[in-house]
């Protein structure tokens, strides 16, 4: 039977990030892909700061910010804005790029490397033992590998077959979305409008197309099921936002019941969870393809480890991922009852704290960096340095930046001098952080020191980089 040692499940971003993880660390990848045509549904249109700082940290980003439009300032209710332009970051803003384009980048880099994409190709079932996984396709043979990984979104089939619980549940609120062209487009670069009777939104693509999102209260009772037509689009725009501004019939176009739902377990035995097959949630806030491509980026070094023969890491991807998930979905559930959700006298109270709490710098710049994923760090066992499990923000050095020395996958050394340790990046700067630093492939701290002596390093490098 065919083995790989990496099998994923669903060329979704998530899919697509995880192997070009696994590639560049050298790791043989296969993506099983149940579409046969090429395009994802343009669902997620935000990138926001953190997952374009991994993108910058793989050679990326440059491609993919020309690509979108960058907006500087978000309103996480209406009428309390929130300035990106503060954040620590090289990316201080949210990119709106169709999800589309960041998943062509993902593929064309992912091929580059050597991934193995097969489309039509649609896993039924998977049963593992000690040794390996099996995995039962439609119209192909089976397939062995030493791990798979289930990037097959929210109704993942390989959580189902690990049975992993998929705790949450779903929201009643029911939202309108269509890709639509507008003969008098809105002024505001991110146009919402709000009233008593719900809420209209339009996003640009940037290609003459924008995605309109409608919560109309007086439309929560259609079924689901029941076409949407530009009519009623329109109507929605006409009572919340006092203009249709000229929308055309919908190139694409849903009725959506969102969830908030997280697998308990994102691993069991040889099997993982990323992206909307671990966690689900209100797509207010843009975070669900945002926090998909964190969990590849996180598991794609501890995968590549355990494929050489040292699992010591597959454990804290569960470790460190759920607690991200988790508080991905108190953040947008808090978002979804600021925006969406409950009587008008309790949303309009609820608007009211947020606007004058965005007032305040501390809780200006918590919501961005919360919002921006700048704010995720890693459990830091006692006893170890204060910068252990923290996100490692890009330096300068002589020559080039920190995120662009880590582009080959490899761990960086940070110091304050120049000097020759095998098998990892070394990055020297004068700024202002203690004189060691350990970065993982994935941009978070693994070791510091604050001592220049190098007292505590082998044991570092031992532990974070040596292969079995
Ligand atoms: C309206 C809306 C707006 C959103 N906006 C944003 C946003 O602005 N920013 C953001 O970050 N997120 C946003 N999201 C969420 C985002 O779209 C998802 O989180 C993201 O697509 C998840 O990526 P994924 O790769 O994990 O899963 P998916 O994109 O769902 O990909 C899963 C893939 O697996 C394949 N597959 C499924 N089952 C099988 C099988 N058995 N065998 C083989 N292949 C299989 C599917 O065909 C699919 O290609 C939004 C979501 C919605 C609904």
């Amino acid at each position: 039977m065919d083995m790989v040692d990496v099998a994923i499940v669903g060329a979704g971003p998530t899919g697509l990030a995880l192997a070009c993880e696994l590639r560049l660390a050298g790791v043989t990848c296969r993506v099983l892909e149940r579409r046969a045509d090429q395009p994802n549904l343009t669902r997620a249109f935000a990138v926001h700061a953190r997952t374009l700082e991994l993108l910058d940290a793989r050679g990326l980003a440059d491609e993919l910010v020309p690509q979108g439009i960058q907006v500087t300032s978000v309103q996480p209710a209406p009428g309390a804005a929130l300035s990106l332009g503060e954040l620590p970051t090289r990316y201080p803003m949210v990119l709106i790029v169709a999800q589309s384009g960041t998943e062509k980048l993902l593929e064309e880099r992912a091929v580059a490397l050597g991934a193995e994409i097969v489309r039509a190709a649609e896993v039924t079932s998977l049963t593992q033992d000690d040794g390996a996984v099996t995995l039962h396709l439609k119209n192909h043979d089976d397939i062995r590998a030493s791990f798979v990984v289930g990037c097959d979104g929210a109704h993942s089939m390989v959580r189902d077959a690990i049975g992993a619980r998929f705790e949450g549940a779903q929201y009643e609120t029911h939202i309108m979305l269509a890709d639509v062209q507008l003969q008098r487009p809105p002024q505001e670069t991110l146009f919402g409008a709000t009233s008593k009777q719900g809420l209209v939104l339009f996003v640009p693509f940037g290609d003459s197309w924008f995605r309109a999102i409608v919560w109309d209260r007086d439309r929560e009772g259609v079924r689901l099921d029941e076409p949407l037509t530009v009519e009623e689009l329109k109507k929605s725009f006409r009572d919340i936002a006092g203009d249709d501004y000229g929308m055309t019939e919908p190139r694409w176009s849903t009725r959506f019941l969102s969830e908030r739902r997280q697998a308990k377990d994102y691993r069991v035995g040889r099997v993982f969870l990323a992206g909307d097959a671990a966690h689900v949630h209100s797509p207010i806030g843009g975070q669900g393809m945002n926090t998909g491509i964190q969990d590849a980026v996180n598991l794609g070094w501890k995968l590549a480890a355990a494929v050489r023969g040292n699992p010591a890491f597959l454990d804290t991807y569960q470790v460190e991922r759920h607690p991200v998930g988790e508080s991905v979905l108190k953040l947008t559930d808090a978002l979804y009852r600021l925006v969406l959700s409950g009587s008008t006298a309790g949303l309009m109270l609820r608007r009211t704290i947020i606007r004058l709490a965005v007032r305040i710098g501390p809780v200006r710049r918590a919501l961005a960096e919360r919002l921006s994923g700048l704010a995720i760090r890693y459990p830091h066992p006692d006893g170890l340095h204060m910068w252990t499990g923290r996100r490692m923000p890009d330096l300068r050095g002589e020559n080039a930046r920190l995120y662009e020395v880590m582009r080959d996958g490899r761990f960086t050394l940070v110091t304050k001098e120049p000097s020759d340790v095998d098998g990892v990046n070394v990055f020297v700067t004068k700024a202002k952080v203690p004189d060691l630093i350990l970065v993982r492939p994935d941009g978070y701290v693994a070791w510091a020191s604050d001592t220049a002596d190098g007292r505590g390093l082998d044991n570092a490098l031992k532990r974070w980089c040596a292969q079995a």
